[in-house]
Formats: structure tokens, sequence, C-alpha cells
């Protein structure tokens, strides 16, 4: 555990101090009443021009008898938006805690994830001072952001064989103070390997009780000596680091490893990021999430922008939320054409490489990359050209089958 951890000595002054924008619908928590049952059933009958659809609460402010007169909106208008959406996006949040098993004050709702990564260094890096440490190749949008916020970047790259440099990193984060942040991607982005995993033993004991098994169910030694040597990595990298570790979760669905939200209680600096817009199949709606300690999320909460999620994608995450197994039937179908289209590529000469993921994409390193793209590209199949992080890899998404066949059968066509 981190003793030394403390949150004021590592966020900017000025975000620690600053007195956040109070909006009409934060003052007057219209969503947090709509939730609560009504107090007067007498007063719920009457539904005026002041009346509101309000498809999150459960009784609409009309309902309650209330006039809004606080927010500036048009009550005359015949549209169902034209109210402010909830800043705090209570109902969705009450969801995600359920699901996680987590409080909602450790949730933090974004517009996409991508709006955490650029708030994250809005709230821990003085720009033009303090440093952020990423391993390449990994998702492009940690560089970008430091460098809209003038930080500069740390490179400790992935080994040969994309596994994590931990004595590295341990070595630079030692030795340099200003380094305040730590980005993981896990299972990385574009190498779809995981990069460090929070699976400890109770969680798998845990996870064998809720599935009817025993509480202490007996594990071999090695699966004892393999978590042990992970809870070691674990408090090694989280206890020895005086900043922020984001672990990137955005293609958690896809992997059998267990979430580090399990891990939120064991470190205090640690912030978990996932996303609506990949397993969750949402990437239009651009909602993101990052879990963290409750005091880092009240640091999110007054640095975002007060409306940051709007209605329509609020209602649109929920839903999907709520419709937990047409996704996770989704996620199935998806692993097993990631087999099918890793087996595929293998056989091809020109493909040298299938590295095995534990993402929905499938990098594979090919005689020529450039080319290859070109070629696919011209025959109208798009896919990812990764050659200027990886030399001449691909990323391929993984479609539908229909779709991962179109690929192979275009391939084909070039042997
Ligand atoms: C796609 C992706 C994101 C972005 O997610 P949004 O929620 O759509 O902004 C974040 N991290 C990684 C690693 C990604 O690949």
């Amino acid at each position: 555990m981190n003793s030394e951890f403390d949150l004021k000595l590592i966020v900017r002054k000025n975000i620690w101090e600053l007195k956040p924008y109070s909006s009409a619908r934060s003052e007057f928590d219209l969503y947090g009443l709509l939730g609560q049952p009504l107090i007067s059933s007498t007063e719920g009958e009457h539904i005026d021009a002041t009346s509101q659809n309000s498809p999150l609460g459960e009784m609409s402010a009309g309902q309650r008898g209330l006039t809004l007169l606080d927010a500036n909106e048009n009550p005359e208008s015949a549209q169902n938006l034209n109210r402010y959406p909830d800043p705090l996006q209570s109902e969705l949040k009450a969801e995600l805690a359920k699901q996680k098993r987590i409080s909602k004050d450790q949730i933090f709702i974004g517009n996409g994830s991508d709006e955490a990564i650029d708030l994250l260094y809005r709230i821990f890096c003085e720009p033009g001072k303090d440093k952020a440490l990423i391993c390449p190749p990994t998702y492009g949008m940690y560089e970008v952001s430091a460098a809209i916020n003038d930080v500069e970047v740390v490179r400790v790259p992935l080994k040969k064989d994309f596994s994590f440099d931990l004595n590295e990193i341990l070595n630079r984060v030692q030795g340099d103070r200003k380094v305040k942040m730590i980005w993981i991607c896990s299972p990385n982005n574009p190498t779809g390997n995981a990069l460090l995993k929070a699976d400890l033993k109770h969680d798998w004991q845990t996870e064998n009780y809720t599935r009817g098994g025993m509480m202490d169910m007996p594990f071999s030694p090695e699966f004892e000596q393999e978590m042990l040597e992970n809870q070691r990595k674990l408090d090694q990298l989280f206890g020895n680091f005086n900043g922020i570790i984001v672990v990137d979760e955005a293609y958690h669905d896809f992997t059998d490893n267990v979430s580090f939200i399990n891990r939120l209680d064991d470190y205090p600096n640690l912030v978990v990021l996932q996303t609506m817009s990949k397993a969750q199949g949402l990437a239009g709606a651009r909602v993101g999430f990052a879990f963290a300690g409750k005091e880092i999320i009240e640091l999110f909460n007054k640095t975002k922008p007060p409306y940051n999620v709007n209605e329509l994608s609020q209602k649109a995450a929920l839903q999907a939320l709520k419709n937990k197994t047409a996704t996770e039937k989704s996620i199935a179908q998806l692993v097993t054409n990631r087999k099918w289209l890793a087996d595929q590529l293998t056989q091809f000469d020109f493909v040298k490489k299938v590295y095995p993921s534990e993402a929905n994409f499938i990098l594979a390193e090919v005689e020529n990359a450039n080319q290859l793209y070109n070629y696919l590209k011209d025959n109208n199949v798009i896919v990812r050209n990764r050659h200027s992080q990886i030399p001449n890899t691909i990323r391929f998404t993984v479609g539908t089958r229909l779709e991962c066949e179109n690929v192979i059968k275009t391939l084909d066509k070039l042997n």
C-alpha cells in the first residue's frame, strides 16, 4: 500500500482551489429529486405548460407541480430536448454502480473516455512543468492530449514481446519527481495483449463463490505462485509512485481478466478508464467512464464542463447497460470471429506473425504493410496501417463474420 500518497500534493494548485461553476441544475438538483418518490400524490396529477419530459427521472417536473424557471430554457418548445440534462448523470451512475459493485461517487462519466484523458492532464499536470509516462506503442491520445496541455511525455517502450517494463518504469519515475501520471493501456491498443493484470487470489475465490462454489476453493501451487507474483508487481508499481496510475480498460470486455475496478480500495492513486464505445456498441453516443476514489472523482466533477454528457447519450447508455444479455451475446460472437480471423490470417505467406489478442482487433505483421493497406483500400476494405508505430503491421478490427470473410476473400485474391 502507498503510505506516502497525498492527493493534495499532486493536484494542480489552481484546480485544488477551484470554485466550480454552479449551473442551474446543480444548484437545484432536479434529477436527484426526480429519482425520489412523490411526497404528495395529489400534486402529481396536473400537468401544465411547464411540464417537461424527463425520460431519466421516474417522475417529471410537471407531475410534481414544479415550475422550472431557473435555467433559461424554452418550456413553450415542442422539442423534447428542451431541458438541460442531469449534470451528474445520476440514473446512469446508479445502474453502473450496481453492475460494477462500487459506489456512485467512485464514477465519473465523460463525453467519451477521451474527455477523461484530457481532464486527467488538466487536473494533475502543470503545463510546461509536469510530465506523464507512456509505454509505446500504445493509444495515441495519451500523447496528443499531453501535447495539447503542454505536458512533456516520458517514453518507456514495451519490450520486444510487447510486455511491460516495470523495472524501467520504476527507475524513470523515481529519478524524476515531475512525472505525475503513468498511462497503462490494458489490453493495449494496438498490440492487443494485457499489460498488467488485476487478478488476485480473492477475486478468483469470490468469482467461484458467486458461481456456487466454495469460498476456500483449493488452487494449484502454480496458481498460488502466479497470484502472489502479481500482487507483488502491483504493490511495487502502485506503492512506489507518488502520482496517478491510469489503467485504460477500453477493451476489458474482451478479456477474461479481472477489472482494475477491483483494486480501487487497495490503491488510492489508481484511475480506471472504460468506455461505451467498443464492446458496448455505442461509439456514436460518446460515453466513457473514469473510476477512482471519491476525492479524485470530485476533482473530475468540478473541472468538467457542467453538462458534459447530453440527454440522448445518457438515455442510450442506460438502455445499453440494462440490455446486458444482448451485449454479452455480441461480445461472445466477436470473440468467436476473432479466433476465426486470426486462424485465417495465419495461413497467408505474406503474414509473418499474428499477435494474440485480448481485444476486438488483431495486430498482424506482414511483408509490406503499406502495400497491403493500399491493396485492401483499393478493394474497399479499410483497416488500420500501424507501420508508423510498429514496422509492417496492420491492425484488423474484428467485424461481423461476413466482414471477416470479406477481408479473407480479398486477401485470397492476392495469393
Ligand atoms: C477507443 C479507445 C478509447 C476512446 O474511447 P472513447 O470513449 O470513444 O473516447 C480510449 N482508450 C483506448 C485505448 C481506446 O482504444
